[in-house]
């Protein structure tokens, strides 16, 4: 296989599309110069379709987690009571990192695999009430869960009109639908590396009137993250610090493919890979993880059967140029993912899935050859049939230039 690329199938870093690693080994700019000033504002504003905002967006130089701390740190103050709600490895973090700075942090823990009802936090919030942030997981990786971000958001509003939504979409924005306007919500953190056909390297934060208005009173303590200092810099065309310029250099190369594909052919995308993931391992025998109607469109999670160790599965696909990612935490041993989001292709998820079937039949379990690769070849097309049935529908790839 050392032929080819590895099919890069784990829920971030995604593979990248040509143009978009051409364009990660430009030579430098100066950060304080017209140049990237430009190439800033593109991103600014051509990220706000996705956000849902008409607000401003930052820029940081940091991982997504850098980000969720970012939304901690720039809207509460120490003491301040916090609704963590937590359907896995990555809402956890979130509260943790709101209990770091000095929150009072209150959790709603939902089993693994399941989405947060909004019923459980309109609940939370009324019974006791003067929360002043509920803090919210829009697609938990470790699990493979989207929650309905616009239905809590809605229950959040209803019973607590005052309190933040902010929200981790590190591994959502870009390849679903969000609109942060719309929904009411305060803040929403997204990474380079998921979605955005882009290398690690920047967090973008957008912030609703009402957040941006909690940063001017925010006790927290921060510098590099602070917020106020990117807004200021980013009228002047810059950063508050040298950015990760050549990472910028490759959103900005993403998100030219994404607005080349369209925002709805991007998600319509994503909805077909999912529907080939899901359908392929189920053809396999596999049970998924996740409660289907809250199914992620950018990671799928599998259970592995008993007697699947996970290592000797792993090594056996990985030996054929697939890489899955394995369970996190408490899922560590138990479930596989595998990674759907950023410039991914129907083709790859099929070409993965006929790695899995391969294996299984050399493997010796009873599968029929093509089988799954045909369930999920049929999901797939079933997708895009809906979505080229509207009429602004755009083409299933984004196209990359020659
Ligand atoms: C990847 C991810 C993060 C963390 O991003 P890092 O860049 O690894 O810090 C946070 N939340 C979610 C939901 C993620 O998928």
């Amino acid at each position: 296989m050392d032929r080819f690329e590895p099919n890069l199938r784990i829920p971030g870093p995604t593979g990248l599309p040509p143009t978009v690693r051409e364009a990660g080994g430009r030579q430098m700019i100066n950060h304080r110069g017209p140049e990237f000033g430009a190439m800033l504002g593109r991103i600014l504003e051509g990220m706000k379709p996705f956000f849902g905002t008409t607000n401003d967006v930052a820029v940081l130089t940091c991982a997504g987690s850098g980000g969720l701390e970012t939304a901690i740190v720039n809207t509460l103050s120490p003491g301040d009571r916090v609704l963590g709600v937590s359907i896995g490895s990555f809402g956890d973090r979130f509260a943790k990192i709101a209990g770091i700075y000095g929150a009072d942090v209150t959790k709603i823990e939902v089993e693994w695999g399941r989405a947060a009802d909004p019923q459980a936090v309109r609940d939370a919030l009324l019974a006791n009430p003067g929360y002043r942030a509920v803090l919210l997981t829009h697609n938990e990786t470790s699990t493979g869960v989207m929650n309905p971000i616009r239905e809590l958001a809605a229950a959040v509003r209803e019973a607590s009109p005052d309190s933040l939504i902010l929200v981790d979409s590190v591994s959502g924005l870009g390849a679903v639908p969000f609109e942060m306007d719309e929904w009411g919500v305060d803040l929403v953190v997204t990474g380079s590396q998921k979605a955005w056909m882009a290398a690690p390297g920047l967090a973008m934060v957008a912030a609703s009137e009402r957040g941006w208005a909690a940063t001017e009173t925010a006790t927290m303590p921060r510098f590099y993250l602070d917020l106020r200092s990117h807004r200021e810099s980013a009228k002047a065309g810059q950063t508050p610090f040298t950015p990760a310029i050549a990472v910028v250099y490759q959103v900005d190369e993403g998100l030219r493919l994404m607005q080349a594909e369209g925002k709805e052919g991007v998600f319509a995308r994503h909805e077909a890979c999912a529907a080939a993931a899901r359908a392929g391992l189920t053809a396999l025998g596999f049970e998924l993880f996740a409660d289907p109607r809250f199914a992620s469109r950018t990671v799928t999670a599998a259970r592995l059967p008993d007697g699947h160790d996970w290592k000797a599965f792993n090594g056996a696909i990985k030996s054929h140029g697939v890489v899955l990612a394995g369970g996190q935490g408490k899922l560590a041993g138990k479930i596989f993912r595998l990674g759907h989001l950023g410039s991914v292709t129907v083709d790859e998820i099929l070409g993965a899935i006929a790695v899995l079937e391969r294996v299984a039949v050399e493997q010796g379990r009873r599968i029929e050859p093509g089988r799954a690769v045909g369930a999920a070849q049929a999901a797939a097309l079933a997708v895009q049939t809906e979505s080229t049935a509207t009429p602004e529908a755009a083409p299933e790839r984004a196209p990359v230039p020659a």
